[in-house]
C-alpha cells in the first residue's frame, strides 16, 4: 500500500518535471545559438526561444501545481523537515510562488528589454561609450527594482533578487561575510605587491597552436572524470556549461594561440561545473532532488576544479611533462618551478575574467557595493562610472583607462542579473572549505594528483555534494560536510599557504 502522502507528490513531481523537459528543450536551442547557429538564424531562435519560455512559465505556474503542492504540504505533514521529501516540496514552492507572484506583463517586458540591452551594451563595451549604455542600464535598474518590489513584499530589495541565485541567502549575511574576506585579503594582496617578486608570465605568452591546447585540454578533462560519453567540448565566445538533460551535459571553451592557460583553466572550470551536472541523480531529473543547490556551489565546483586542483603543485607534477612534450617550442628550458609561478601570478588588474585567485574577490565586492546601491535606489545609473572607479582605488589601488576596462566590462547588468555577482565569491569560499575537508578524508591527495589519479575527489564530491541534488540550502549543506560554518577562513588559508612561499611573504 502506498502512504497517503505518495499520490500528491507523485503527481506534484510529474508535472514539474513535465516543465523541466520542456526548458531542457530551451538549453539546447541556446547551445547550439552560442556555438553553431549561422548568424542569420538568430530572429527565429528569438521566436521559438521566447515561445518555449512562455509555455515554461505557464506550466510552472499552472494552479494545479499550487493544489498539489498544498496537498503534498499537508500529506506531509510531521515528517522530518530533513527528510527528502520535505525539502523537495520546500523548494518547488519556493520557484512556484516567486513565477506566481511576477506578472506575466513585466516578465516579457524584461525579456524584451535583456536582449535588446545586450546588444547596446555589446555596442558600447566596444567603443567604451557610457552614455550609449546608461538610458539601457536605467531601464533595466527599473524594471528589476520593480520585480524585486513585488518579490520582497516590504522586505530587503536586494535579497530578493539575490534569492533566484543563492536560495535562503541574505545581503545582511553577505555584508558580514566580505567585510571579514576584505579586512584579510587587501592586506595580503599588498604584501605581495610589496614583495618585489615577480613571476615572468611572458613565458605563457608564446606559441600554443590551437589544436594542440584542445588535444591537451580534452586530455585533462577526461583525467578529472569529465565523462564524454555524457558530454561534449565545443569552442565558443563566452564559455559556459549547459546541462541538456542526464547523459548530456555540454561545456565550451575558447582559444587564443598565443596563451597558456586561458583555454586549460577554462576547460578545467566548465568541467567542474560539469561533472556536477553528470554526478547530479538522473533519476531525479526536473525534482530538486536532481538539481543544483545555488549558483554559489555551483560556481564551488568550478572554482575547485580550476584553481584548487589545477593549479595545485601536484596536478602539474602530472600534467607539466606533457604539457612540455605538447609545446616543446614553447616550454622546453622553462623549469617546472618558473611554470608553476607563472601560472599563479597574483596583483591587481582591471578585468575580472582575467583576475587570480585573490584579487578575483575585491572584482565582486566592488560589484555586489554598486549593485545593491543601484537597487536600493542610493546609486543613480548616471553615476555609476565614477562610483565604481573610485571602488576600484580603494580596493585594488587602481583607475580605470576607461570604462571598457570599468563598469562596462561584464554582460551581467545588462540581461538583468542583478544579484548575480556575489555567487561567484560564494563559491570561492565554499570551494575552498570543501576541499580543505576533502583534504582531511583523503589524506596524500596531492600524490595521487601528480599520478594522474582524480577518481577519489571526484567520488568524495559525489558522496557529499552531487547525490544530495538540492536537497539542502548552501550554508547548511557546507555545514553538514565540512562540520564548520560557513566562512572566509579556509579561503584565506589557501591564499597564503600558496602565495606566502611563491611571493616569500609571511
Ligand atoms: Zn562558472
Amino acid at each position: 500500500m502506498p502512504e497517503a502522502w505518495e499520490k500528491p507528490y507523485r503527481d506534484l513531481l510529474a508535472r514539474v518535471r513535465e516543465a523541466r523537459l520542456l526548458s531542457s528543450c530551451m538549453s539546447l536551442l541556446e547551445w547550439d545559438e552560442r556555438t553553431y547557429m549561422p548568424h542569420n538564424g538568430a530572429a527565429h531562435r528569438a521566436e521559438q526561444l521566447g515561445l518555449l519560455a512562455g509555455m515554461v512559465h505557464q506550466k510552472g505556474t499552472d494552479p494545479r501545481i499550487g493544489e498539489l503542492l498544498d496537498r503534498s504540504e499537508e500529506a506531509l505533514r510531521g515528517m522530518s523537515a530533513d527528510a527528502a521529501e520535505v525539502a523537495c516540496v520546500r523548494e518547488v514552492r519556493r520557484a512556484y510562488d516567486r513565477s506566481r507572484k511576477l506578472p506575466q506583463e513585466l516578465v516579457e517586458e524584461i525579456a524584451r528589454t535583456r536582449t535588446l540591452a545586450e546588444s547596446a551594451w555589446a555596442g558600447a563595451r566596444a567603443k567604451s561609450d557610457f552614455p550609449a549604455f546608461r538610458p539601457w542600464l536605467e531601464k533595466i535598474v527599473g524594471l528589476k527594482r520593480r520585480e524585486a518590489e513585488i518579490l520582497a513584499a516590504g522586505g530587503d530589495l536586494y535579497d530578493a533578487l539575490l534569492d533566484d541565485y543563492e536560495p535562503g541567502e541574505t545581503s545582511a549575511g553577505l555584508i558580514t561575510l566580505f567585510a571579514a574576506l576584505r579586512d584579510e585579503l587587501v592586506p595580503l594582496v599588498a604584501a605581495i605587491q610589496g614583495s618585489g617578486r615577480r613571476p615572468d608570465t611572458a613565458l605563457l605568452q608564446r606559441d600554443f597552436p590551437v589544436d594542440r591546447q584542445e588535444r591537451f585540454g580534452r586530455a585533462a578533462a577526461a583525467a578529472i572524470g569529465f565523462d564524454f560519453q555524457a558530454g561534449r567540448l565545443d569552442v565558443t565566445t563566452h564559455p559556459f556549461c549547459d546541462r541538456v538533460g542526464p547523459g548530456d551535459t555540454r561545456i565550451t571553451t575558447r582559444f587564443d594561440a598565443r596563451l597558456f592557460g586561458m583555454a586549460l583553466f577554462g576547460i578545467l572550470h566548465e568541467a567542474g561545473h560539469g561533472l556536477y551536472e553528470q554526478g547530479l541523480p538522473g533519476e531525479h531529473f526536473g525534482s530538486p532532488l536532481g538539481s543544483y543547490v545555488s549558483m554559489g556551489i555551483h560556481e564551488s565546483q568550478s572554482r575547485l576544479w580550476e584553481n584548487l586542483v589545477g593549479r595545485s603543485e601536484g596536478f602539474w607534477r602530472h600534467f607539466y611533462p606533457q604539457a612540455q612534450a605538447t609545446f616543446p617550442e614553447s616550454l622546453t628550458g622553462v623549469s617546472p618551478a618558473d611554470f608553476f609561478f607563472a601560472i599563479n601570478d597574483c596583483r591587481p588588474s582591471f578585468i575580472r575574467v582575467e583576475a587570480d585567485e585573490a584579487t578575483y574577490n575585491l572584482h565582486i565586492i566592488v560589484r555586489f557595493e554598486l549593485e545593491r546601491a543601484l537597487i536600493a535606489g542610493e546609486l543613480a545609473p548616471a553615476d555609476v562610472p565614477g562610483a565604481w572607479n573610485e571602488r576600484f582605488r580603494k580596493y585594488l589601488w587602481l583607475t580605470p583607462p576607461d570604462d571598457a576596462h570599468g563598469c562596462l566590462q561584464d554582460v551581467h547588468w545588462s540581461c538583468g542579473l542583478l544579484g548575480y555577482f556575489p555567487t561567484y565569491t560564494l563559491g570561492n569560499l565554499y570551494a575552498s572549505q570543501l576541499f580543505e575537508r576533502a583534504r582531511k578524508d583523503l589524506p596524500n591527495l596531492q600524490d595521487g594528483f601528480a599520478r594522474g589519479e582524480f577518481g577519489a575527489l571526484k567520488e568524495w564530491l559525489g558522496r557529499n555534494v552531487y547525490r544530495h541534488g538540492a536537497r539542502y540550502r548552501a550554508v547548511e549543506l557546507v555545514e553538514r560536510v565540512t562540520g564548520q560554518p560557513r566562512s572566509h577562513r579556509a579561503l584565506m588559508e589557501h591564499l597564503r599557504g600558496k602565495f606566502g612561499p611563491l611571493f616569500g611573504i609571511r
